[in-house]
């Protein structure tokens, strides 16, 4: 038993958690997992907590052999034994699960990284996360932004070009919405970088997103 909960944990590849049931519907992976934590103290007032309840939630991890998965982290809910305790209850929390979030950390870096890198459709990479166009898109924006406004990431870009094609055709039914990607150009920098997505058409868009950056 201990050897197949250790090959379930590094199949599933993030630190703390172990995955306890794995289950197939229509082409989906569902992953259950919790944290390897079973002894925690209050963080109020130190003592050893007692497990109050366990709250499942669902969130989009990265696809396993072509198909989406999702993680069902049942979360505990621990309870301070300190009745004069402040604290009472509290929910685990995991940096690699943000919060409320609808993708693990690494599921977003990587739709990021498929859009930014590998030139993917949004559309495309929705499809193999199993998520919504919009959710993909957001993924794009929240993780990329940390990169883009990282004032190193700018530096040295000579030349900058628009990538509008690649996501006006991932554009869902509405014809209408476009988001622009702002592409570094500059020579000898081997592939193009896509430095920010904006919303609106080319042309406006890029003139926009140098005058906030002042790159001229
Ligand atoms: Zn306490």
């Amino acid at each position: 038993m201990e050897r197949e909960r250790s090959a379930a944990a590094v199949m599933l590849g993030m630190a703390g958690f172990v995955v306890l049931a794995v289950s197939e519907h229509e082409g989906e992976l569902e992953q259950a997992v919790e944290t390897t934590a079973d002894l925690v103290g209050c963080p109020t007032c130190a003592a050893v907590a007692e497990l109050h309840d366990r709250r499942p939630v669902w969130v989009r991890d990265l696809p396993s052999a072509g198909r989406p998965v999702t993680v069902v982290w049942i979360k505990r809910v621990w309870r301070c034994r300190h009745l004069l305790c402040p604290k009472r209850t509290w929910t685990e929390t995991s940096v690699l699960i943000a919060a409320r979030a609808s993708l693990t950390g690494r599921a977003r870096a990587e739709i990021c990284r498929r859009v930014g890198e590998d030139g993917a459709s949004v559309a495309a990479v929705a499809r193999e996360f199993g998520i919504g166009w919009r959710t993909a898109m957001s993924a794009v924006r929240e993780h990329g932004k940390a990169r883009v406004d990282d004032p190193v990431r700018l530096a040295g870009v000579a030349a900058v070009g628009v990538d509008e094609t690649a996501f006006q055709a991932a554009a869902p039914t509405r014809s209408t919405s476009f988001v622009t990607g702002i592409v570094d150009l500059t020579r000898g920098r081997g592939p193009a970088r896509l430095l920010d997505v904006v919303a609106g058409r080319s042309a406006s868009a890029l003139v926009s997103w140098v005058d906030e950056r002042d790159l001229s």
